[in-house]
This record gives structure tokens, sequence and C-alpha cells, in this order.
């Protein structure tokens, strides 16, 4: 089982092809996002933090290069999926020295299609699952709940329209980089833009990890 790491714009459905691979191959899902997220929003550093994210810009790799370390840590000898990281090639070479045997998995999709998904998107805050309200595959079964644990669903507060361009931008000029980076290394696998079926899209995946 290879280790994997997506590359992907904004909501281009990273979440739901880790959900598959964990759920399946029992991989660890480190979204660095999330470790963001997770660090406590009153600390000093819990603000800077913010600061960036509600920009829509990439915090600064000083900071999320230690959290992933930490991640790395905790779940050595698991297969594992990053998500989120690398996001600029400079991230890239510092993988390089203490992560291996992975696929780097491009997730290519619309603009519009990626900005629908976004301001779509509703997570649990508790368990994580992530449902979408404007697709009917990914609503929840009762509006605004979580199916497994009835939590009550939330959007992320970067998840908006003017926080969507910002991000888009981003990922272009600094991730986009990356196929290259990747496909020079021979590692760079791609699920196309007109594979649009969530199914065709996962077993893609289930392909790639297992090549
Ligand atoms: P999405 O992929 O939907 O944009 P994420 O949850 O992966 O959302 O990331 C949210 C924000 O966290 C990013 O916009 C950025 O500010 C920050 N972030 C996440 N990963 C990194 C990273 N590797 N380097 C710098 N900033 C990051």
């Amino acid at each position: 089982m290879k280790n994997v790491i997506f590359i992907a714009p904004p909501a281009a459905g990273k979440g739901t092809c880790s959900d598959f691979l964990k759920a399946k191959f029992g991989y660890k899902h480190i979204s660095t996002g999330d470790l963001l997220r997770n660090v406590d929003k009153e600390s000093e550093l819990g603000k800077e933090i913010s600061s960036y994210i509600n920009k829509g810009e990439l915090v600064p790799d000083i900071i999320i290069n230690k959290l992933l370390q930490e991640a790395l840590d905790t779940y050595k000898g698991n297969p594992i999926i990053l998500d989120g990281y690398p996001r600029n090639v400079k991230q890239a070479e510092l993988l390089e020295t203490i992560f291996d045997n992975y696929v780097a998995i491009y997730l290519d999709i619309e603009k519009e299609t990626a900005m629908k998904r976004m301001l779509g998107r509703i997570t649990c805050p508790k368990c994580k699952k992530t449902y979408n309200k404007y697709f009917d595959k990914f609503k929840p079964k009762n509006e605004g709940l979580c199916d497994e644990c009835n939590s009550e669903l939330v959007s992320r507060n970067d998840d908006t329209k003017e926080t969507f361009d910002i991000r888009f931008d981003t990922y272009i000029n600094n991730t986009l980089p990356l196929l290259e980076y990747y496909d020079k290394k021979d590692v760079l696998k791609k699920v196309s833009k007109d594979t649009t079926e969530t199914d065709d899209i996962l077993s893609s995946i289930e392909g790639f990890v297992n090549d």
C-alpha cells in the first residue's frame, strides 16, 4: 500500500477520497488544514494561524512543518494520506527527507464546481464527517445534523466566496508547480476533470495506491 499525497484545488474532494481510503485500507489521514484549525484559537499561535487562514493565504512553513512532523511521528508504521501538504515546492523538498514510498494524486476539477462544492460544504465538528447541502448524494439525512452522531453541522470560516478566489489563486501560483515536480519523479497520477462520478474517482484512486 503506497502512501498518498493529494494535490488538488480547494474543495476538490480530497476529504471524500481520504474517507474512502481510511475505511477500505486503514490509512491514517493527516489534513494540515485540520492540524492548523485544531490549534487553540485563543493562543497566540492560534490567532496567528487564523489570520492567515481567514485571508485564504498559506500559513508560514515554519509553523506548518512542525505540526506535520508531529503528526507523521504519531502515525509512524501506518499507510498515510497527506491532505494539504505539500502546498509549495519548498515544502515538497522538505517532505522528501521525511516521507517515502508515495504516489502524488492530482484531482483536477473545474473552478466553478470547486466553488459550488465549497459553498455547500458542512462538517461535523465532532466526528469530522463532511456533507454537502447542494448535492443530494452528500446531504445529511436530517438537515443540518450529522448522520453518525447527530451533532450540528458547521461551515468553515474560510469557506466564503471572497476567500475562495484567494485560495484558488494561491493554489494556482504555489501548488500547481508541484505537478511538474512530481511528474519528473515519475510518481504523479491524475484523475481527470472529466471523471465526475464519485465511484469512478474512487476506483481510479484504488488502482493508484495498489500499483
Ligand atoms: P482546502 O484544501 O479546502 O483549501 P485546507 O483545510 O486544506 O482546505 O486548508 C485550509 C487553510 O489552511 C489553507 O487555506 C491555508 O491557509 C492553511 N494550510 C493548510 N495546509 C497548509 C500548508 N501545507 N502550508 C501552508 N498553509 C496551509
